[in-house]
């Protein structure tokens, strides 16, 4: 695992893939998915 969280800011919300609550370094947007790290990594397009 690489050693990401820094001094970034984290935002916690839910993500639309495992529907677990993570942290991700941008602010979600309402009504809009949002995927942790692992599913973003899975669900690239
Ligand atoms: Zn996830």
């Amino acid at each position: 695992m690489a050693d990401f969280r820094s001094e970034r800011t984290m935002h916690k919300t839910t993500c639309s893939g495992c529907k677990e609550e993570c942290e991700v370094p941008f602010k979600p947007t309402e009504g809009r998915d949002v995927f942790c790290r692992d599913c973003f990594s899975k669900q690239r397009r």
